[in-house]
């Protein structure tokens, strides 16, 4: 299996001063990769900065000279959760170009599947505002990106970050050729993504919300995984799979409440691969988006290295939580779910 892999230290360019999304994510992420030999299994793949005119196929023109405007201006806060550096636009326009890199390795087949450790983040991001840590939408852009250059009519995106991802859910909304499908903690930031919401007009049906209360871990998220999201992805019939892969969702992250372990990770990790192996020739790529416990990241990130390499022995150095939450009963929320999509 080959594997890609997208980083830059220019990633470490936006600098977010005192913040849970700051540069020693990705240094723990790559240190990790480094001391545990897995980085040499991997093949690198350089990013390049997107052009405006890709920014555009998610983002307006107005957003655009914003983020520009900023940077040049030395930084500052865009809202209460979102700050720039000055090199933040260099860092966010490799970070979209950095995903368009990986999804093109891995559609020309330079390599089977693609993980793009990039940062800002982009899935809070919308097509007019900054929000959430994001600046760009690098995976809706990298997946229109891609819809046009390979003339993909079917492209399924799978966000397991534990928050909803509203830019990528409302960037393909009116879109009956991608399939969205979003696990994450609700009621919570952004307050999107409740069941009901599946898509306008045409795209009726091709938004698939899942709206998980706090407390889930890997139990739950594997029904989710087999009940929801592996059916609706084999209906649909992708011809790639793009993945939000947000890390928050660990138990010893402290943004959110859900319980899952890196064993977990790595299960929904197989999970998808398989996927992508049975409907599309294997053809996946990761984008990286939340995660801010740096150990949690960096071993939930190389259990995903290690899944998509086909390594089939996963280290889980920080275990199962040691919390006692009652574990919430989901099987109420799953049958509606299944209703609203018509699914068995
Ligand atoms: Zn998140």
């Amino acid at each position: 299996m080959k594997v890609g892999f997208v980083y830059d230290p220019i990633y470490l360019e936006h600098d977010t001063g005192q913040h849970p999304e700051n540069a020693k994510r990705l240094e723990a992420v790559i240190s990790h990769l480094e001391q545990t030999g897995l980085k040499q299994q991997l093949t690198p793949i350089e990013p390049r900065a997107a052009s405006v005119e890709e920014l555009l196929l998610v983002h307006h023109k107005q957003h655009i000279s914003t983020i520009q405007d900023v940077a040049q201006r030395g930084g500052g806060w865009l809202d209460v959760d979102t700050v720039m550096s000055a090199d933040s636009y260099e860092a966010a326009v490799y970070a979209a170009g950095g995903v368009i890199k990986a999804t093109e390795a891995v559609m020309n087949g330079e390599v089977d599947s693609a993980f793009a450790l990039v940062r800002p983040p982009g899935h809070h991001a919308t097509a007019t505002r900054a929000m959430g840590f994001c600046l760009f939408n690098n995976g809706a852009i990298a997946t229109k990106w891609a819809q046009a250059e390979y003339n993909l009519k079917r492209v399924v995106i799978i966000d397991f970050d534990v928050h909803h991802g509203n830019g990528t859910h409302e960037a393909f909304y009116d879109n009956p050729q991608v399939l969205y499908i979003s696990t994450h903690e609700y009621p919570f930031y952004p307050g999107t993504g409740s069941a009901e919401e599946t898509g306008r007009g045409e795209a009726k049906g091709t938004t698939v919300n899942i709206p998980l209360p706090g407390g889930c871990g890997d139990i739950e998220y594997l029904q989710v995984f087999k009940q929801i999201i592996v059916p609706v992805a084999k209906r649909f019939k992708p011809q790639l799979i793009m993945v939000s892969a947000g890390y928050d969702l660990h138990w010893a992250d402290g943004i959110a409440l859900m319980q899952v372990s890196v064993t977990g990770f790595a299960q929904m990790a197989r999970i998808i691969k398989q996927l992508a192996d049975e409907l599309c020739g294997g053809r996946l790529v990761f984008t990286l988006e939340g995660g801010y416990n740096v150990n949690a990241l960096a071993a939930s990130i190389r259990a995903t290295f290690d899944v998509l390499l086909g390594n089939t022995k996963i280290e889980d150095p920080l275990g199962q939580s040691p919390r006692r939450f009652q574990t919430p009963s989901i099987a109420n929320l799953l049958e509606r779910i299944k209703e609203i999509h018509n699914l068995p």
